[in-house]
């Protein structure tokens, strides 16, 4: 059968055609119809007001906090299971993270915890939507505003998650997506923030662009970046956003074929869905029990040899040197015992199948 990768893009022909557009008609750097149009469609696609597009996800997070103006002698709560881009982010604006502890139900923020980090130099809030699976956010939103805290999602997992019938990416004050190949949908690299408040997004389009006056050319009244995504990168993104609901069909179905095959084999359990949520199951994410007969690294070998790629869940932020400080239990279990499955769009159900078999063996020998 070959091997099964974590995750592959999925590319085709209008991906293809809009591309080859931006060569043919020479618009190739970040001017051209494209930015516009994904900046529209996608905004529009999660129900916010406003899309401005950037490089990536990780300068997503930060044009989000400077302009909120986060800097200096700020604390920023954020999940301490996270991708290392998140804390990075609020590092290069000069704040501190301040690590929150998971909870066991949907590995998210655990929100009955928050409140006892927050200190009078708490300015913001960054909860991430893990794996795909959306973070509670009636409590954050609520302690936020209680706290006259900001809040910016970081939803680089989760385009087209739903929390209570709702798009996230829609509660923050920002939203922060990432393009990653790997990501649900991608413009090879490319990130956006959604706001549905006009300012705050006329604020990062000025600063996303050397914070040039609109009015003045060369006119520099701050300090700005160049975190320009390019016209290419936004017309594969307009060839992937007409693809992603039959994207996120199959990935449900995905989910629900990993979640019966695997509800058969003892002490393993696939990424829970809470009542409030609709995940995207951005990865096929499984949690093993101190039961089972093996170790999370001893059964990703396993799989490896059986042809099949897997990766640990990240590390905790608080088990990284540059962040290095006592791991929350819950926080570090997790972490130690989560396994991403393969996800990719265009896994067979026969792959699923073999990956499940290879689990169950690994659990019997
Ligand atoms: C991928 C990711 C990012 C960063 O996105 P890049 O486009 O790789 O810079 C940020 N946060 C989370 C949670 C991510 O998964």
């Amino acid at each position: 059968m070959g091997f099964i990768p974590i995750y592959e893009p999925v590319l085709g022909e209008k991906e293809k055609e809009y591309v080859l557009d931006c060569v043919d008609s020479t618009w190739i750097s970040s001017l051209g119809k494209y930015v516009e149009r994904f900046e529209k469609e996608f905004a529009s696609f999660s129900q916010a007001s406003n899309g401005v597009a950037v490089a990536n996800g990780t300068v997503a997070l930060q044009l989000a906090l400077a302009a909120l103006k986060i800097g200096p002698g700020d604390e920023v709560l954020i999940p301490d299971l996270t991708f290392v881009a998140t804390a990075n982010a609020v590092k290069y604006m000069g704040a501190e993270p301040v690590l929150l502890p998971s909870e066991e139900a949907t590995w998210n923020i655990d929100v009955t915890k928050i409140k006892q980090f927050i200190t009078p130099k708490t300015k913001a809030i960054i909860p991430v939507h893990l794996y795909g699976h959306p973070c509670d956010m009636d409590p954050i939103m609520e302690i936020a505003q209680e706290h006259n805290l900001k809040v910016i999602e970081d939803a680089a997992e989760a385009h087209g998650a739903e929390y209570k019938g709702k798009k996230v990416g829609s509660f923050g004050d920002i939203a922060c997506f990432s393009f990653y190949g790997n990501k649900i949908i991608t413009t090879g690299e490319g990130g956006i923030c959604l706001s549905n408040n006009s300012e705050l997004a006329d604020h990062m389009r000025f600063l996303k662009d050397h914070a040039m006056d609109p009015q003045k050319r060369y006119w520099h009244p701050e300090i700005g970046f160049n975190f320009r995504m390019t016209n290419i990168q936004a017309a594969l993104g307009v060839a992937q956003l007409e693809r992603i609901d039959s994207i996120l069909a199959k990935k449900r179905e995905h989910a629900k074929l990993y979640r019966d095959l695997l509800s058969e084999i003892p002490n393993i359990t696939i990424q829970p869905e809470a009542d409030y949520a609709k995940s995207v199951f951005w990865m096929h994410s499984a949690l093993i029990t101190e039961q089972f007969p093996r170790s999370r690294d001893d059964l990703a070998a396993y799989l490896k040899q059986n042809q099949i790629d897997s990766r640990p869940f990240f590390y905790p932020i608080s088990s990284l040197p540059p962040y290095k400080r006592q791991t929350d239990e819950t926080t570090g279990r997790l972490a130690r015992q989560g396994i991403n499955l393969p996800s990719a769009t265009n896994l067979t159900d026969e792959s699923i199948r073999t990956i499940c078999s290879s689990i169950a063996s690994a659990a019997a020998e």
